[in-house]
Parts: structure tokens; sequence; C-alpha cells
């Protein structure tokens, strides 16, 4: 049979990686829970309906990125491209708003997009959504969280912080049309993704990767020169308290970001270590978004943040903890027919340090080559257990690293010499 192999763009994690997911996953979950997050987890099949109406008919995700089918009665359904939708649906659904939430969830996510270096049809975010809180204040506190998990995981001189305020409805609108009329003017001159976007989501042009249509823009109206009082003065609100806690940011009036449930703020943490997949996290206001959806209004703001860029950034910069890849401390080598001894010690070992991490030889084999296999997996110890230490209640341990010669000790005994 033909080799069956995965779908493009969908990656297996593989036990030698699967330490450095761990160590992202531990610290983004930690971190959550120091500022008093809370996780949800909603299904990763959805209805279509739910992604067209929250993230927008004309935007790239649901014009050509999602993964939709009809499940076997009839109905259209839909595998995740973002895990904002999903839980402003189980928020309503399940009557979280009456109250502020601070909510975070991690996860797969689906689009069909040419996988490329950060770029895959499967990867993983993390999130956070928090609703009931209007103010600035909440804005700065997801920024200055972002930016203490840089610090934390080692990256934060790699990573810049870009802000912009998309106003309220009306400014955006006003915004839109002014930028409608002068690029109308320049049509021949836009890239022909822009020139489609120029009648379907013109804001979205702003963004183009397209340097002629960058120059153009140069020259068009700004639209943080159309900004509605009451965002202006948000704006304002956000940059003093982002001055005060010292987060450097720079404003970049093109950032629009490519959802259309964005509102007032909107920002990204954007890196040049890895090439044209720059942006490691993004999000911003999305006010409206509850009410479109059926709930009350309600205030919101969140991010997204790509797992498989950060995990890149981390490998690109070396900024993994070293002790990552050992996976076990020490590896128990059963040497002769002493099968059930070894057994009985190792679970001992287990109840009395329950933080070791020991892996026992299973399937036999000379003591030569078990040695060997102690070495491989990375323990500081080996702990050989023979017909003598069976009978003894005894245990040899050889210090894999130092290169000390084995002593025998008591089961007893070994906790304390481990331990140290
Ligand atoms: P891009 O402009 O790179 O396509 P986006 O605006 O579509 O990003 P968002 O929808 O804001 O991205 O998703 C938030 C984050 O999720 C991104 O900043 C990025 O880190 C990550 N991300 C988005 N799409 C992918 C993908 N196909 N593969 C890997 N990570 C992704
Ligand atoms: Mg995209």
């Amino acid at each position: 049979m033909k080799q069956l192999r995965a779908i493009r763009g969908m990656n297996d994690l593989l036990p030698d990686q699967s330490p450095v997911w761990q160590y992202v996953e531990t610290t983004l979950s930690e971190l959550f829970g120091r500022y008093g997050y809370s996780e949800i987890r909603t299904p990763y099949l959805e209805a279509t309906q739910l992604f067209s109406r929250a993230v927008g008919e004309a935007t790239d995700i649901v014009e050509k990125e999602m993964y939709t089918f009809d499940d076997k009665s009839g109905d259209s359904v839909t595998l995740r491209p973002e895990g904002t939708a999903g839980t402003v649906r189980a928020a309503i659904q399940n009557n979280l708003l009456n109250q502020p939430q601070r909510l975070w969830y991690f996860g797969p996510m689906f689009r069909y997009e040419r996988p490329q270096k950060g770029r895959l049809r499967q990867f993983h975010q993390f999130g956070v959504e928090v609703f009931g809180i209007a103010g600035p204040d909440i804005d700065a506190e997801i920024l200055v969280m972002t930016a203490r998990l840089w610090r934390q995981l080692g990256i934060a001189d790699n990573l810049r912080l870009q802000i912009n305020s998309l106003g309220d409805s009306a400014s955006r609108a006003a915004y839109r049309a002014a930028l409608v009329d002068y690029l109308s003017e320049r049509r021949e001159q836009l890239d022909e993704d822009s020139q489609r976007r120029l009648e379907r989501n013109p804001l979205r042009i702003l963004d183009s990767k397209n340097d002629r249509t960058q120059e153009l823009l140069q020259a068009a109206p700004c639209l943080l020169d159309f900004l509605d009082r009451e965002s202006a003065a948000h704006f304002a609100d956000l940059r003093r308290l982002l001055d005060a806690a010292g987060v450097e940011y720079e404003i970049n009036p093109r950032l629009v970001r490519g959802l259309d449930y964005y509102g007032k703020t909107v920002f990204e943490w954007v890196t040049n270590c890895l090439g044209a997949q720059g942006t490691v996290c993004a999000g911003g206001r999305y006010d409206g978004l509850v009410e479109q959806m059926g709930g009350k209004p309600v205030a919101a703001v969140g991010f997204g943040l790509g797992v498989e860029r950060l995990v890149l950034m981390l490998e690109t910069l070396q900024a993994l903890p070293e002790s990552l890849h050992q996976q076990v401390d020490a590896y128990l080598v059963v040497a002769g027919e002493v099968q059930s001894a070894a057994l009985a010690a190792a679970e001992k070992l287990r109840d009395e340090l329950p933080w070791l991490r020991l892996q026992t030889h299973c399937g036999g084999g000379s003591l030569k080559s078990q040695m060997k296999k102690a070495d491989k997996s990375g323990a500081d110890y080996a702990l050989i257990i023979g017909q003598d230490e069976a009978a003894t209640g005894r245990v040899t341990v050889k210090d894999l690293r130092s290169g000390e010669p084995q002593q025998t000790l008591a089961l007893a005994e070994l906790p304390a010499l481990l331990q140290s």
C-alpha cells in the first residue's frame, strides 16, 4: 500500500519537540493564572454561520481560508479558523456575560492557506478574551501581561509593539469613504488584490504587502485624523498607561487587522526574526461583536498568539532552557531475573520522590546494553538492581555525568542522594 502521509500543512508534534510546547503551554497558562484569567475550551467544529457572521464575509478567512463541509445531516459546519467567535458564542449561550470575564484558551485552528515557514493549515493559538470592561485600563493590562510574557521567555528584545485605533463605526465609515475616494482615483496603480478589496473591504488595503501599493498609501488620508472624540480619548489614555508602565510601542496608523469585528484599540507584537510571518501576537477591542452575535452590548478586548511562530522564535533565538530536553532523571537497569524486585524498588522510589522522573528498563538484555540505554536516555543516574542488590534490598548507583565510581546503597538512602 502507498504510504499514508499527514495532510499538507498539518504537522505531527514529535517527542523531541513536545518538551518545547509543554514549556510554552505551562509558561502561558501560569502567567494568565497570575493575572486572574480562567481557561475556556470550546468545540473545534462550529456552525459555518458563526464565522461568516462574526469574522465577516469580506475577510480572507471567510472568503478563502475556511475548512467547511456538510455533516451527515446536511448542516454546514466549519473547523474553527480562530478562537474569538466560538468564545463569544459560548459566553452568550452560557450566560457568562452578566459580569466581567477574563478568559484564555489554547488549541488548534484551521485555515486553508499556502503552507510555509510560520504558516500552517492546522496551527495553534493561545488567546485571551476579556468581556465587560470598556476602558483603556484593560487594554493596558493585556499589553503589560504580554510584555511580561516576552521578558519571561527571554525574547523581549526581539518584539516590537505596534498600536493603532480604528475609532467607532461612524469614524471608520467616514475614513473608509475618504480612503476609497483617494484610492479610486489611483485605481490602476493598485495591485490586483487591493483593487478587489476597494469594493469589498477597503481598510484591508492598508496592510497590503505590495510595495507600490504601500507607496501609494504614503499620501493617503490617515485613519487617526478621523477618530471620534471618545476613541481618541481612549487611545490617549491607553498610551499614557503604557508610558507609565514602561511598555514601549510604536503607533502604526496603517495597522488594521484582518477581521471585521475590531474597533478602537488594535495592536500587534511583531518580530523581524521570522521573515514575512512576523506577527506573533495580535488583537484589539471588539465592543460591537457580542451584540452583533445576539447578546447584550458588552465591551470586549482580546488577542490571539500563534504558538508555532513563538516556538520558531524561541528556537531561532536559542532562548529555550537547557534542561528542557532532559526527559528522565534516573534510569533503572534490571540486571538478571530480578524484575519483581526492580518493579517494587521503582514504585517505592516514586512514592518517596514524586518529582523524580524514573524510567525502568523493560525488555531484558545484558548489563552492558542496558547501561548504554541509560546513557542515551539523558538521565543523570543509572540505578542498577542485580541478584545481590535484590537479595539485600540495595541499589547500585552510577552517576552518569561525573564519572565517579559507583556505590551500592540501601534503598532508603537513595532519596537523600538523588535529591542532592
Ligand atoms: P497573517 O497576517 O500572518 O496571516 P492573521 O492576521 O491572519 O495573520 P490572526 O487571525 O490575527 O492572524 O491570528 C493571530 C495569530 O495567529 C497571528 O498573529 C499568527 O501568529 C498566528 N497565525 C495566523 N495564521 C496562522 C497560520 N496559518 N499558521 C500559523 N500561525 C498563524
Ligand atoms: Mg492570515
